[in-house]
């Protein structure tokens, strides 16, 4: 494909240097067009480049966790855990980055302000922080869907004088809080892994719940080399069975017997049930959202693996009354994210730990020196906002989107976002979306989806060819129609009971709709399949 771009001239431009932007980009520069990646960020790695807060890990298996398109990569590189650790996963982006040369093509400490489209010339004008403006004849929105880190606007949160942090903008130097009385506000999954390491630096910390998470035993443990070599050995196969068999895109090779179960919860003996379970828990991570298939979409059948992640938490805490407010969930599970942890709940056994559980109520304010609970105040030295994101909406609702007619896409994304298969919206024409709303990123591995998607976009490039003012823009009837079938198939699911980012409930004020595809890897391929297969029937070309 020829390009004939001047400097501020681009054929596509991409936003956000994660894992999808990353890919993205080797295939652009594959099929020789000019590209420039803009990254907020100093470097490269997106949510592992900004959540550096200790104990920061991946709880899909590293194996698993990586990049599948390149069988020399997936050979060349070794995992040091079975669950990689943050830096350890910042150093594999920055590997990739170097062996497929994205360096020269990227622009970091540079945040994308606007894209308008615009008419005449058929292309994307884009605004940067830097105060530039350039051109580009596709926008590809690799923003990440739990990028915009939230701070509540709590009362008082500008009195208060000691030290602030949010998870997920951590210093990148660390903090010390050695001897500190540190206040830590959530307990969602980054709480759940940063509470267990800080707990053993400081003199004191006041973990404020507002509600319990499930959380299972994670069993991290140096990666046992010999099963790495078997996973190395079978890893093509392996990965198609990522695709192509597993519900969620993972699979984890040693265990027995099937990791995905087919099955309903009362398919089987409480017996046979209770050793699914057991086995589950031995095995740790996140090998529940596999187990029965009924789990999600029935609430007897929730209730079951509920019944025991909560027996099983209230072994690991030993004062009764703090193992209640741990196990005090009133959702069913799996319909918030599931955490799994490292000692989080033998945490609280600690002298130095308190548990401040704010259900039913609220931290009243913050004050110069701590934040008030129950008319009560704490001082302390540090706050840590564990508090979450403005998740799958957040990263480009930052950005002003303008597409056909100067539509903004706020306005076309009113009441819940939209997007035919999660990869583009109506009326603004060759942007497309990675890891972004109506795709399947809450509940499955997303290197494997933001890869699916990536060589969705790349043949769908080839696809439109060379003409410069060629366009593609999803049919408003598609796109209709797709938003009814994810209605469909999550009304079938137990999600709606959770106040979760799933379902945008987290955020004061945001719409509550159910943000992603909630139909598994395999149906979702199947769909983008489809959806390319009748020659792109579902989307509006202009040559
Ligand atoms: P989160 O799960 O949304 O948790 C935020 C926490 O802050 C919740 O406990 C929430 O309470 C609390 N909170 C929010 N606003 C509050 C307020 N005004 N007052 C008191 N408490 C408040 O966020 P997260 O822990 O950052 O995790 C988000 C997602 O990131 C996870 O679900 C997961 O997908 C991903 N993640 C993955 C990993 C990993 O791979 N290992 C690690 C970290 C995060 P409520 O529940 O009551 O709203």
């Amino acid at each position: 494909m020829t390009t004939a771009s001047s400097p501020q001239s681009f054929d596509v431009v991409i936003v956000g240097a994660g894992f999808a932007g990353m890919y993205m980009q080797h295939r652009i520069q594959q099929r020789g067009l000019s590209v420039r990646l803009y990254e907020a960020g100093s470097g490269v790695g997106g949510t592992w480049y900004w959540n550096r807060y200790p104990g920061a890990r991946v709880d899909v298996e590293s194996v698993e966790y990586s990049y599948t398109f390149d069988a020399e990569l997936e050979q060349e590189w070794s995992w040091s855990e079975r669950y990689a650790a943050q830096p350890e996963l910042m150093r594999y982006a920055n590997h990739v980055a170097d062996r497929f040369n994205l360096r020269p093509n990227m622009q970091f400490n540079t945040k994308v302000t606007s894209a308008v489209w615009e008419e005449a010339s058929r292309r994307w004008q884009i605004k940067t922080s830097q105060g530039e403006t350039v051109s580009a004849k596709y926008c590809v929105l690799a923003t990440g869907f739990l990028s915009s880190g939230s701070i509540p606007d709590f009362d008082g949160l500008n009195d208060y004088q000691g030290n602030k942090y949010l998870t997920s903008r951590w210093p990148e130097n660390g903090v010390d809080f050695t001897g500190q009385r540190v206040a830590v506000i959530g307990t969602g999954s980054s709480a759940v892994q940063a509470i267990p390491i800080i707990a053993q630096q400081v003199s004191q910390l006041y973990v404020f719940q507002r509600t319990p998470s499930y959380s299972i035993p994670l069993r991290n443990c140096p990666l046992d080399r010999e099963y790495e070599k078997r996973v190395k050995a079978m890893y093509p196969e392996w990965r198609r069975r990522q695709r192509e068999e597993s519900r969620a895109g993972f699979i984890a090779l040693n265990y027995e017997p099937a990791y995905s179960n087919e099955q309903s919860a009362f398919a089987v003996s409480a017996e046979e049930r209770l050793k699914d379970y057991e086995t589950r828990w031995e095995s740790g991570g996140l090998c529940y959202y596999s187990s029965f298939n009924d789990l999600l979409t029935n609430q007897e059948a929730n209730e079951t693996l509920a019944s025991f992640v909560r027996e099983k938490t209230r072994q690991r805490v030993k004062d009764p009354a703090v193992a209640e407010l741990l196990t005090s969930q009133d959702y069913p599970i799996l319909t918030k994210r599931l955490c799994a942890d490292t000692n989080y709940y033998e945490t609280y056994n600690r002298d130095n730990v308190k548990l401040v559980s704010i259900k039913g109520s609220r931290i009243e304010k913050l004050t110069p020196k701590g934040l008030v609970v129950h008319g009560e105040e704490y001082e302390v030295d540090s706050i840590i906002f564990a508090t979450g994101f403005d998740a799958v909406t957040g990263a480009v609702s930052n950005i002003e989107v303008r597409g056909v007619n100067g539509e903004n896409l706020q306005d076309h994304w009113e009441g819940a976002p939209r997007a035919y298969l999660g990869l583009m919206s109506n009326g603004f024409p060759n942007l497309f979306f990675l890891d972004g709303p109506c795709a399947n990123g809450a509940l499955v591995s997303p290197m494997l989806l933001s890869e699916y998607q990536v060589e969705w976009v790349d043949r769908c490039l080839g696809f439109l060819g060379t003409a410069p003012e060629v366009t593609i823009d999803a049919k408003l009837d598609a796109e209709n129609a797709w938003m009814t079938h994810m209605d469909e198939v999550g009304k079938h699911t137990l999600m709606h009971m959770a106040n979760s980012w799933y379902m945008g409930a987290n955020i004061p004020g945001k719409p509550r709709a159910l943000l992603s595809y909630l139909g598994g890897l395999a149906a979702y391929r199947e769909q983008c399949r489809a959806g390319e297969a009748n020659g792109y029937q579902q989307f509006a070309v202009s040559r």
